[in-house]
């Protein structure tokens, strides 16, 4: 089921993953576990290192030489394989700019989910990051893993990939909390389905956004 906004078709392939086409160019989000895929990447965003993010096999999938690699540093061992490809290792802030679209790298980190006393999954000393990507007119927000943060408030996205299972990244409750401030037209609920979460997940954002603020649930493909 691909969504069209636009100039902009969105799939979702499952967890976090998504392809984006704009004017003949692909980008990829977080490939993990997806199915092969007839359009090779221009450009494949990674999030952070955890391997549900970080996949070299699924990376593999819409690889070609020309895919141009953004992630954080955290990532540059695994990454570093793709001899290559040219690569681009980003912290939250970091903006590049290429042909048709705009990347910029945003903070993504836990405030309130432990994987052990006092420590969390994702530390916001880790440089994680999320992405704002623009292209064109339209930008789209992939928050990758994160909590409800206040550096969301200043994105202003046009559409916005939230997380919304809980355990690792924003509960349901927390996602409807984020989508006040970061005030976007879309929600697309995302992190659900394939590690942790549900649709049922994504469906409990149903009637509880602003009335300005459309959400749309997608199936993976
Ligand atoms: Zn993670």
């Amino acid at each position: 089921m691909v969504y069209n906004y636009k100039d902009l078709k969105i799939t979702w392939l499952g967890h976090d993953s998504f392809k984006v086409e704009y004017k003949g160019k692909y980008v990829y989000f977080d490939p993990y576990k997806i199915k092969p895929q007839k359009e090779k990447a221009d450009y494949i965003l990674i999030s952070h290192n955890h391997f549900d993010h970080l996949s070299p096999e699924d990376i593999n999938k819409v690889l070609s030489k020309g895919t141009v690699l953004i992630a954080p540093t955290e990532c540059k061992d695994e990454l570093e394989k793709f001899k290559e490809n040219k690569k681009y290792y980003v912290k939250p802030g970091d903006e590049l700019s290429f042909d048709l679209i705009k990347v910029k790298a945003v903070n993504a980190y836990n405030v309130n989910k432990f994987r052990a006393p006092g420590v969390v999954f994702h530390p916001k000393e880790d440089n994680k990051v999320g992405y704002v990507v623009t292209f064109g007119e339209t930008s789209i927000y992939h928050a990758g893993d994160t909590d409800h943060i206040p550096e969301m408030k200043n994105l202003k996205p046009t559409i916005a990939l939230l997380p919304v299972s809980g355990t690792y990244v924003m509960t349901k409750e927390e996602a409807i909390e984020a989508a006040k401030d970061i005030k976007p037209k879309i929600v697309i609920p995302m992190h659900y389905g394939t590690i942790v979460g549900s649709e049922a997940d994504a469906e409990y954002l149903k009637g509880k956004l602003p009335k300005e603020i459309e959400l749309v649930i997608l199936k993976p493909e």
